[in-house]
């Protein structure tokens, strides 16, 4: 018979040490009964996470995440927890039998019309006569049928029914490929039509190298051509994020970390011809300009970036968001590549000489703030007071948003900036220190108020949407202080302690609880409890499932709940705290109700409950 998933998560967890998962990705410093790493998950200088094998945790003292070996490796493969666990089994060569929720079987119903779209584009490119004009394009790109194949490119042919029609013949849902952006209702209301048309497609694949989502190219001789976007991209699904995607990843991490670096370019033929040509460790970005997440993906496997511009748009980069988006990253070193004018990479690969070229510049990429600076001074020869005072802030303001304790290389070259700043522009270097000591004052207070808000959002365990309050019920206010707390502490304490929640059910009643985060999660435990299985964290977090936030609160208070000693006694006074609590309550509505009430008899009748309810009652 197979395990149930609880009893497999469990099992999957006995196997899976924290201090050897989280050692596979970050050096480990031993430090006493624990071990202590540079945090991923924030600009970590010092190393602020520790690893706990004790307690089979980690947690950062200085972003304050945390969580076991499941939480640790979804932060890091952004992932959810089914494919966590489905890592981790893996690793541990525990073989999984298939369970799944209704989101699971979502999204593989999502990756398998993907994958099954991704097919016949390929077969179609490679195949089919009406793809002759797509395959002399690619010959024309000097892509190789190596590198068509690698990348699984396909072709979508021009007639508006092709995918349609082959996806009724074989029983694909067209609600699926409407989902995923591939084909469309028709506007009179019968039946589909092909969204991609007459276009190249290019799968998208995540860095396991599953298909989810398309960028298409159309031919450069389609009739189409003059009403219809040059490039084109598949929906955005719960699969697929263009904003999210480097294109290449899958091909290129493993060459990035050899290289020590990873290569950005605009295109993604730009990319398939620099893995043709020996130079792997190229991604692009999907059309979109590199953001925070780009980044942190990025930082997953290297500690350098390279940006690799022609010399016409380099002139650009001076002033590039994509650039910034790399300082704060603790660690993240940021150098510019200049390629010949007018050349995009694919175009320069391809020339006599050009994975010369392409590679010396790769090789011979100018540090980012050198490249800055430099640009800036070509730009404005002999600046004026104002344009000095501009190119001083822009320069500074860089150097500011990097963290303070960053390597000894960075303090180096912070120290040659300001030189070459204070000499070039003829001012003191004290000036330029000081000018940069505001900036930073500046950015740390920014900083400041951001932890600040981070700190308010986790210490009020408030990942609660409105929507959750039951409806048609009176919303009622979160009890301030005591309450709260000891509403926390009960779920705590029963998530450390799962042989108590039997007789924390028969005495505290679900509705007691106010907070609907908290409570959620206490239902879960009755529930659990009641059907007769242990309601420790990791059954409550399959229950949990819809809600990822939550089971990283059930996690986090499982982990305080391990620090209370003498938990039945602690539950009794819980349980005595909250029938006082209770009591108050009621005693309140009939004060407030004596308060309303008109004649004297109702009001005798409240006055007598009240004594009866247990105390005289101070009208
Ligand atoms: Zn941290």
């Amino acid at each position: 018979m197979p395990l149930d998933p609880v009893e497999q998560t469990r099992q999957i967890k006995a196997a899976s040490d924290i201090v050897a998962v989280v050692g596979a990705y970050l050096s480990l410093k031993p430090a006493g009964p624990t071990f202590k790493a540079l945090c991923p998950f924030h600009n970590d200088s010092r190393p602020s996470l520790d690893i706990d094998p004790r307690r089979q945790r980690y947690r950062c003292w200085s972003c304050s995440a945390h969580g076991d070996v499941f939480t640790f490796v979804q932060h890091m493969e952004k992932v959810g927890f089914k494919e966590a666990r489905n890592l981790l089994a893996a690793k541990a060569g525990i073989s999984l039998d298939e369970v799944t929720t209704p989101q699971d079987q979502a999204r593989s119903r999502l990756l398998d019309v993907v994958r099954w779209a991704e097919q016949k584009y390929q077969e179609c490119l490679l195949e089919s006569p009406a793809a002759e004009s797509a395959r002399r394009y690619l010959g024309a790109r000097k892509l190789s049928g190596k590198t068509v194949r690698d990348f699984g490119l396909g072709f979508a042919p021009l007639e508006g029914d092709w995918l349609t029609h082959l996806a009724t013949a074989e029983g694909v849902p067209l609600e699926l490929l409407q989902e995923v952006g591939l084909v469309a209702p028709r506007a009179e209301g019968r039946g589909f039509y092909d969204r991609f048309r007459d276009r190249v497609m290019f799968p998208i694949r995540d860095v396991q190298r599953r298909p989810i989502g398309f960028g298409g190219r159309i031919l450069p001789e389609s009739p189409l051509l003059p009403r219809a976007p040059k490039y084109y991209n598949s929906a955005e699904t719960p699969l697929f994020s263009k904003s999210d995607v480097l294109y290449g990843l899958d091909h290129a991490r493993q060459a990035a970390a050899n290289a020590g670096y990873l290569a950005l370019v605009e295109g993604y033929t730009d990319v398939m011809m620099a893995h043709q040509c020996g130079v792997p460790q190229v991604v692009a970005a999907m059309g979109t300009a590199l953001n925070a997440r780009h980044v942190r993906q990025v930082c997953r496997y290297v500690h350098k970036v390279v940006l690799v511009y022609d010399a016409d748009k380099a002139g650009q980069i001076a002033s590039d968001k994509g650039l910034e988006q790399f300082l704060p990253y603790n660690e993240i070193e940021v150098a510019i590549a200049t390629l010949p004018p007018g050349l995009d990479p694919c175009d320069l690969l391809v020339s006599p000489g050009g994975v010369e070229i392409f590679t010396r510049a790769l090789a011979t990429a100018v540090d980012a703030l050198d490249f800055s600076l430099d640009r800036l001074f070509a730009e404005n020869p002999n600046p004026s007071v104002e344009a000095t005072r501009r190119i001083v802030d822009k320069i500074l303001s860089r150097i500011a948003l990097a963290p303070m304790a960053r390597s000894t290389a960075f303090q180096v070259k912070v120290e040659l900036t300001v030189t070459r700043l204070a000499h070039r522009l003829g001012l003191r270097q004290e000036t330029v220190w000081a000018r940069l000591g505001e900036l930073r004052k500046e950015q740390q207070e920014q900083e400041r108020k951001q932890a600040a808000r981070n700190a308010a959002n986790e210490s009020g365990y408030d990942p609660d949407e409105p929507a959750e309050e039951p409806r048609g019920e009176p919303t009622q206010k979160p009890r301030a202080g005591q309450a709260a707390t000891m509403e926390r502490q009960l779920v705590e304490l029963l998530l450390a302690e799962p042989t108590l929640v039997s007789s924390a059910a028969k005495v505290v009643d679900i509705e007691q609880i106010s907070h609907t985060g908290l409570r959620r999660i206490l239902k879960e435990m009755y529930a659990l409890d009641s059907a007769g299985q242990v309601a420790d964290v990791d059954a409550v977090r399959e229950c949990l499932r819809d809600r990822p936030d939550l089971a990283d609160v059930a996690l986090r208070l499982q982990d305080v709940g391990q620090f209370m000693q003498d938990r039945e006694e602690w539950l009794g006074r819980i349980v005595k705290g909250f029938a006082r609590l209770q009591l108050d309550d009621e005693q309140r509505a009939m004060k407030e109700q004596l308060a309303t009430a008109g004649d004297g008899d109702a009001a005798m009748d409240l006055l007598r409950r009240m004594q009866k309810a247990g105390r005289p009652a101070k009208v």
